[in-house]
């Protein structure tokens, strides 16, 4: 599997990956499947390259808005929280309009 079929599988079992002290470390450990973590070994180098919290080491970075501040959604300020709420949002109302999708059902 690539890096990213590796995230999210991860993010499907419910695995949280973080930078610690330079190290990729992984939470709960009891959600942790042996393929998986074969996965992580083998993609450890690769992942670590990629953008973390640097306040608390929470990786992947999934917004533009934390990647873009280098912190995760969590450890935003309550005033940058609501404003990178608000952008995701618009962002979603652009997008659906590009795309003619159809999700009225969920407004
Ligand atoms: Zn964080």
């Amino acid at each position: 599997m690539t890096r990213y079929q590796l995230l999210a599988a991860l993010d499907a079992a419910g695995v949280s990956l973080f930078v610690r002290d330079g190290e990729l470390r992984y939470q709960p450990k009891e959600l942790m499947t042996p393929r998986l973590y074969a996965a992580l070994k083998e993609h450890k180098t690769g992942i670590l390259t990629m953008p973390h919290c640097r306040a608390c080491g929470q990786l992947p970075l999934r917004t533009r808005e934390s990647q873009v501040s280098g912190v995760c959604l969590r450890c935003l300020s309550d005033s940058e929280y609501t404003a990178a709420v608000k952008a995701m949002g618009a962002r979603r109302r652009a997008e659906r309009d590009d795309n003619h999708v159809d999700d009225r059902a969920e407004a």
